[in-house]
């Protein structure tokens, strides 16, 4: 009985069986055979010698026009060798084909024998030929075109190779196993496979690798790749389902409640999305399970007063709430606006407070330890309706009276385990959670990497905000724009605004810790990224000397950042020459300009967060990418698409093409690489929303997978990989 999960070693054989295990680290069957062809050739374009291109790898079929042994004593060796020269055909033209040290050729390649040779194009004595090459005998013939009656299939499957484990040779080992195999059961259930028109299983696994046309191999493809969509979103779906399952506490809006009340003193009117999203999470928030959301939408899209709103309305209904953030700038931010926001709503206890006012509490690791205890006293009693923070609110030793809502600000920077240990903090009950990002994650992304999440998204940006202008500069060709360019800075400080001068370096560590960018052979010498520090000090005594100029950066004490966003958001600083560390959510609307520089270190989707932070009033923005990248270089497109175009979805979707797929997910969320490999997120939207849906109707109708164990075996042996991956980046 051979199945998937036989060990190679007794099907292939011994060496194989090593061999594919040191290229490969296959060790079952299933190992091998989940290593599809990358292609299909037809042998019929093999036989043509026309199109062979110098410096190419190629694989030709061709007969033995003749073979000889030549004698030769290489360089430096003191005894003589043999160097076999075959000379072969495609019936028309001819090629040679030279082995070093290996006579026996002689006798293998014998006139006449036909074979797949397979090697790289170079040119000898103005001869094309083929060195080295790989070589597999098919047969032998008098002429080439008695191929057609030879035992080979036309259609010939060409794997990812190494120089040890041939195309050939995998080919020959999936043979082997192919021939042993006991159909393995379906995943899928008949009755999708035949609302889907998917081939069975076993089937599939032939086709892929044996098809007899293209079409078998792309019908055994199409079912393969359904596989992969639809075990991952029956994982999802299943724990969507243990999410339905789960109790929580039921949050009521409240008559004349803190919510209400917030709503009639907001400065300004909601946009459509706010309001429509506000009353989904309203209603989610009522039911007795938890709410488990992902709030997407644009920088400035105003989800933290949808959330805000949220929160509000836990709090009615006797609940605490808590805010997490991904660095001590943002919560310090977050906590002053919202504590503006509410005003006397969140002055509980406090002189000018509301009735039945909240308190908001700030917590960060950076917070002295008297200060500390007050706050973890105020939440373990209850007071702290509004607790906000960093991971530190993670630590054990802060207890909740009763947490029901937790909010997670810009979820990329938090991990799934961190969601399930702040779930852990609410005791039995698991609070409702509310994830937002401002990185726009196109539809399938979500669906696979947030599959167990619900998604809403805020398209629109409240009326009223001005544009935000982008330009690349090139520095190298332009100069004299960078000059520009801070003139502008000056200008817009004239008229009482503030400007970011954002570098990829902090600056003044070590030589040693500086990180060279590796030189590329034919490009311009390579430099270490610019540095805060280096450009603070050029700027100060240059182009802006005279304005009040200040350095942010993570290496600063957290009070001290905590200071200096504070004059800076007070007006009493006019530059901030910054780190990423204003990437994420930091909010002055009255900032004007931003220069980037060294734009190019950037990726598409930060340069777009760090853009968020500036039009973030009716005050119009100019933002400045400079960099020294050659024109027409990768690099320069990229920052012409950021400066094209100020929808967050197109730019998203640019910067995952530019990923390599596995890396797609994998920066989403850790895990579910390897599964993946004839689906691509990106392209097969209809394959993952056709599996979703019937991955959704098979766990409705048996939520355990009982009467389907081969899936549940998928599903199983699925997350034994991805365990695998988490314990492998630990
Ligand atoms: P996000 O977190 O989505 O980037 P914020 O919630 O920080 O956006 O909102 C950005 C700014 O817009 C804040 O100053 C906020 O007070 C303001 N704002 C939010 N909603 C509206 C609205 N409907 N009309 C006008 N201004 C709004
Ligand atoms: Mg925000």
């Amino acid at each position: 009985m051979v199945s998937l999960d036989t060990k190679l070693g007794g099907v292939v054989g011994k060496a194989s069986t090593t061999a594919l295990r040191s290229a490969f680290e296959f060790e079952t069957v299933g190992d091998l055979l989940a290593h599809y062809p990358r292609r299909l050739e037809d042998r019929g374009q093999l036989t043509n010698f026309a199109n062979l291109q110098v410096g190419e790898h190629v694989t030709v079929i061709a007969k033995v026009v003749s073979v000889k042994n030549i004698q030769y004593t290489p360089k430096g060796a003191r005894r003589p060798t043999f160097r076999s020269e075959v000379t072969i055909t495609d019936g028309e033209r001819e090629l040679q084909a030279t082995f070093f040290r290996q006579p026996w050729r002689k006798g293998s390649l014998a006139p006449g024998t036909i074979a797949l040779f397979s090697g790289k194009v170079t040119v000898f004595n103005r001869r094309r030929q083929l060195q080295h090459p790989t070589c597999d005998i098919l047969g032998h013939g008098t002429d080439i075109d008695e191929f057609a009656d030879l035992e080979t299939p036309r259609w010939i499957p060409i794997y990812a190779a190494t120089a040890k484990v041939t195309s050939q040779a995998l080919t020959d080992a999936v043979k082997q196993v192919l021939a042993v195999l006991d159909d393995p059961a379906d995943p899928v259930p008949d009755e999708v496979r035949r609302s889907h028109d998917l081939m069975p299983y076993a089937e599939a696994l032939s086709k892929v690798h044996q098809p007899a046309d293209p079409k078998e191999w792309h019908d055994a493809r199409r079912r393969l790749r359904f596989d992969e969509a639809f075990v991952l979103q029956t994982v999802l779906a299943q724990r969507r389902r243990l999410m339905m399952s789960l109790p929580a506490t039921p949050r009521q809006p409240r008559q004349g409640g803190l919510l209400q009340r917030f709503d009639s003193s907001l400065p300004f009117i909601l946009t459509d999305g706010q309001r429509r999203i506000g009353a989904e999470l309203s209603a989610e928030l009522e039911r007795s399970h938890p709410m488990h959301r992902l709030l997407q939408g644009e920088v400035g899209s105003g989800k933290t007063v949808v959330a805000l709103r949220a929160m509000l309305q836990v709090i009615d209904a006797g609940g605490q709430t808590a805010l997490l953030a991904p660095t001590e700038v943002l919560a310090a931010q977050h906590h002053r606006s919202i504590e503006a926001m509410l005003g006397p709503l969140a002055s509980a206890g406090m002189l000018g407070g509301a009735d039945d006012a909240t308190r908001v509490v700030l917590l960060t690791g950076s917070m002295s330890a008297a200060k500390r205890r007050q706050v973890m006293l105020d939440i373990a009693s209850g007071v702290a309706g509004i607790v906000i923070g960093t991971h530190a609110i993670l630590e054990e030793k802060v207890q909740f009276a009763e947490l029901g809502l937790v909010v997670v600000d810009e979820q990329h920077r938090f991990g799934v385990e961190q969601r399930a240990a702040l779930t852990d903090k609410a005791g039995f009950t698991p609070p409702h959670v509310l994830v937002m990002t401002a990185t726009p994650i196109p539809r399938t992304v979500a669906m696979t990497a947030f599959g167990d999440l619900d998604v809403s998204t805020l398209r629109e940006l409240p009326a009223g905000r001005a544009r935000v202008q982008s330009t690349v500069v090139p520095t190298a060709e332009r100069p004299q724009w960078l000059e520009r360019g801070w003139e502008r800075v000056r200008e817009e400080v004239a008229n009482g605004h503030q400007a970011y001068v954002v570098c990829p370096r902090i600056g003044g560590e070590p030589e040693s810790a500086m990180q060279e960018a590796p030189a590329d052979d034919a490009g311009p010498p390579s430099r270490p990224p610019l540095a805060v520090a280096d450009v603070a000090a050029q700027l100060a005594a240059g182009p802006l000397a005279g304005l009040r100029l200040f350095m942010l950066h993570g290496r600063l004490p957290g009070d001290e950042k905590d200071d200096i966003m504070q004059r800076f958001a007070a007006g009493e600083i006019d530059v901030l020459v910054a780190t990423t560390v204003i990437e994420v959510g930091v909010d002055v609307a009255n900032v004007s300009v931003m220069v980037v520089m060294d734009a190019d270190r950037y990726g598409v989707s930060q340069l777009h967060q760090l853009r968020g932070r500036i039009g973030r009033g009716s005050v119009p923005g100019v933002c400045l990418l400079v960099t020294d990248a050659p024109a027409d270089s990768e690099a320069r497109e990229r920052l012409e698409a950021v400066a094209a175009t100020t929808d967050g979805f197109e730019l998203a979707r640019l910067d995952l093409e530019n990923r390599r797929e596995g890396d797609v997910l994998g920066a989403m969320q850790s895990g579910r690489r390897s599964s993946l490999k004839l689906l691509s997120v990106l392209r097969d939207e209809d394959v993952i929303s056709d599996a979703r849906a019937a991955a959704e109707s098979v766990i409705q109708a048996d939520p355990a997978l009982d009467r389907h164990p081969a899936l549940r075996a998928a599903l199983a042996s699925l997350l034994a990989s991805e365990q695998a991956g988490y314990l492998e980046k630990s």
